[in-house]
């Protein structure tokens, strides 16, 4: 369970994965969808969600793999003994 602070947090968006701050006085955004998402239907959200989340998932991969390009450098083609 999460404990209920009166301080803004930064959220990040399920739908769009921006940042926002939550709560905000007035502001419609929820816990979990920023202003703009909250006023989307439901059953595009869903969709959003899975894009985002397929997003995240490829931005870890790309990351995972410059840093193993990085790490191990390829090798040197001139060095290659034959
Ligand atoms: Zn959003």
């Amino acid at each position: 369970m999460e404990k209920a602070t009166s301080s803004q947090r930064p959220r990040t968006c399920r739908a769009c994965g921006k940042q926002f701050q939550y709560p905000v006085k007035g502001s419609a955004a929820t816990r979990h969808h920023c202003v703009e998402c909250v006023t989307v239907p439901a059953h595009l959200r869903v969709v959003a969600e899975r894009l985002s989340t397929r997003l995240a998932t490829l931005e870890r991969l790309m990351k995972r793999l410059q840093t193993l390009l990085t790490s191990t450098p390829a090798p040197d083609p001139t060095k290659i003994k034959s």
